[in-house]
């Protein structure tokens, strides 16, 4: 999602077992520098001790994870707002355990009134949930046990125990009503409807958590299984739909013209239009009845749709992969009045083509992404739901950080539920990259401090010190958000610093190559890391993402010898940043000295600048950059008397 979410649940402070962090004052403490080992829960402990998970970082010898084969038949008959939907789920049971009572998700109950939630639900957002209308295990009709205090999971006992590597046939029939308030999903007008979360679901079964059993509150987004889906979504005649997944029917659902330019799209860098205003005025884009387009996905989190009978149709594509020319589509769909979305399939070639060759550089994993205009910022797998601005520079920035969530979490299969700093941190780490390319490093660097960094930075309340690795659901507000999105991407860039960009480039690499399609939690990353720059950085993650730290540097001492000047930094915050040391000279020059967080190595909390020259120093300017600073009314410094 873009934008740290303005409402949540006060449900007061929580804490959480950590790392001693390094004392508040600033006296020399190597104390936690020489930290070797990292916090890790009680529960992750045990998957290390079972062998799934490996202190090498590599996904264990006995690594398992559950997945599903989903067959999914909808109708949404615009405006008719009941969703009606069929579904055949075989579940595979990986795990060494006996499965007695599985968990299934019911994301869209948010919409039922008392449900928890993160913010408050206006009339139109309510709805009465989903309804189950008939359900069988095994194809044995079973009677449904949910209530009307069954929110957004329900546990589910079988009469046969599902055991180890068998697998077991769950059937639904259900419908919905769609909320008339769009958010993540829901209706965007009367006859476009964006479907997300609408199909029930196994919860995820892992082997660190167990049953994933968070209740949805639209605070947090995704963790999912790596399934296979079959989607038939039936509509009336003129109703388009698109989706995650390859549209296996086009030539039954589109007329000649329309179909003939959406396939010549996909060999197209130049934006085609696959249905113009025009085009669906004169009904020329669907045939002429009640059409079932079928979508088909495999290996793949999560599946999303939108169906409209007036958005215009855009689509082109780009080469994403080198090695094979392998293009990827992009695709529009959205309100003709949407001035900056007839721009929009280009912002995502540029995006899917920047993200495959730069950072993380890695091809675009996908065959296609569709961003559809709505009101959520807000990303699924293939799909992107976003919405229209006046600035066509922020709606480049905002798709850019949408697309840039299919590296993580969906490629990646993490856990953002929990461990957001897996998702929005890079995602936002990602958007600061791709933003430089797009804007030159000084508006990248003035954006990303004003939209990422400043909240955290100026923010004195001791929530916002919460450590990054606080499990997420135990969050709210700007603990959250910050946590989530602006500290965890300011961490990633300074391990980039540190490393250097082959190195990091490399050590990324080997995380994303070991654990994509799995389900890597924050210490698989710090391990895999450690693991593949041969170096221990326990001491950089444990200030990073164990400590209460804030970034404050100061400068407390300068001498002056024949030589040069010796400069004294104390880190007040506690968080190694990079800094650059500016010296101003009498004769009007100037230097900058670089220095990554390598300095903090040996002393988190001193560290000691040598400046040889023979000049004589007018002033000294410390400069943090993007790691701003909390207090910088200490980051300068004068000889007394010097004019
Ligand atoms: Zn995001």
């Amino acid at each position: 999602m873009l934008m740290r979410v303005a409402f949540f649940l006060a449900t007061g402070a929580f804490t959480v077992g950590c790392v001693p962090t390094p004392t508040t004052s600033p006296s020399p403490s190597p104390q936690a520098a020489t930290t070797t080992t990292l916090y890790m829960p009680r529960a992750v402990t045990k998957a290390y001790a079972k062998g799934t998970r490996s202190p090498d970082g590599k996904p264990g010898a006995n690594y398992w994870q559950n997945r599903g084969r989903y067959n999914i038949a909808i109708t949404a008959l615009p405006p008719n707002r009941t969703i009606n939907g069929s579904e055949e789920i075989t579940y595979f049971n990986n795990s060494p355990d006996t499965i007695r009572i599985p968990v299934i998700r019911l994301f869209l109950n948010i919409h039922k009134p008392g449900a928890p939630r993160a913010g408050g639900a206006r009339a139109t957002y309510l709805t009465s949930g989903v309804q189950i209308d008939s359900f069988s295990v095994n194809g044995q009709g079973t009677k449904w046990p949910g209530t009307e205090t069954t929110f957004t999971f329900q546990r589910v006992g079988l009469s046969t125990p599902l055991l180890p590597h068998d697998s077991i046939r769950l059937s639904f029939k259900w419908h919905y009503e769609i909320s008339q308030r769009s958010g993540r999903e829901g209706m965007l007008d009367s006859t476009t409807y964006f479907l997300a979360y609408f199909y029930p679901r196994v919860a995820v079964y892992d082997d660190y958590n167990g049953w994933d059993t968070m209740t949805f509150t639209d605070g947090q987004e995704f963790y999912s299984d790596f399934n296979d889906y079959d989607v038939a979504i039936t509509v009336p005649a003129n109703y388009v739909v698109w989706g995650t997944g390859t549209l296996l029917n086009p030539s039954d659902v589109l007329q000649p013209a329309p179909l003939d330019r959406f396939n010549r799209s996909f060999t197209s860098d130049q934006t085609i239009n696959v249905a113009t205003k025009a085009d669906n005025e004169s009904k020329a884009v669907t045939k002429q009845s009640t059409n079932t387009w079928k979508f088909r996905s495999a290996n793949i989190p999560d599946m999303t749709f939108n169906l409209s009978d007036h958005y215009v149709w855009d689509a082109a594509s780009v080469v994403v992969d080198d090695s094979n020319h392998r293009r990827a589509s992009v695709q529009a769909a959205y309100n003709d009045t949407a001035t900056d979305f007839h721009y929009m399939v280009q912002f995502g070639r540029h995006a899917l083509d920047w993200l495959s060759h730069n950072w993380p550089g890695i091809p675009y994993p996908y065959e296609k992404t569709t961003v559809v205009e709505g009101q959520a910022g807000m990303e699924y797998p293939m799909m992107v739901n976003d919405e229209s601005y006046a600035d066509t520079v922020f709606s480049r920035f905002v798709v850019e950080h949408e697309i840039a969530h299919t590296y993580f979490p969906f490629y990646m299969g993490i856990n953002e539920s929990r461990y957001p700093m897996m998702d929005e941190g890079w995602a936002t780490a990602l958007e600061y990259l791709i933003g430089i390319a797009d804007l030159g490093k000084q508006r990248a660097d003035r954006s990303f401090e004003t939209f990422r960094v400043r909240g955290w930075a100026t923010n004195t309340s001791p929530l916002e010190d919460l450590p990054i690795i606080t499990p997420a659901d135990g969050l709210t507000g700007g603990a959250w958000g910050d946590n989530a999105y602006g500290k965890a991407a300011l961490g990633y860039l300074a391990l980039k610093d540190l490393l250097g960009e082959a190195a990091f480039g490399t050590a990324l690499h080997a995380f994303m190559d070991r654990w994509h399609g799995k389900h890597p939690i924050p210490w698989d990353f710090f391990y895999t890391i450690n693991d593949v720059t041969g170096r221990n950085l326990n001491w950089f993650w444990n200030v990073w993402y164990f400590s209460n730290g804030y970034i404050d540097l100061a400068i407390s001492g300068v001498t002056h010898s024949s030589g040069g000047y010796s400069v004294t930094i104390d880190n007040i915050g506690g968080i190694p940043a990079p800094v650059d040391l500016e010296a101003h000279y009498a004769d009007g020059t100037s230097d900058v000295i670089h220095e990554t967080p390598a300095i903090w190595e040996a002393n988190l909390r001193r560290a000691t600048i040598s400046l040889p020259t023979r000049k004589l120093l007018n002033a000294l300017v410390l400069n943090t950059g993007i790691w701003l600073d909390a207090d910088s009314t200490n980051n300068r410094w004068s000889p007394k008397g010097t004019p």
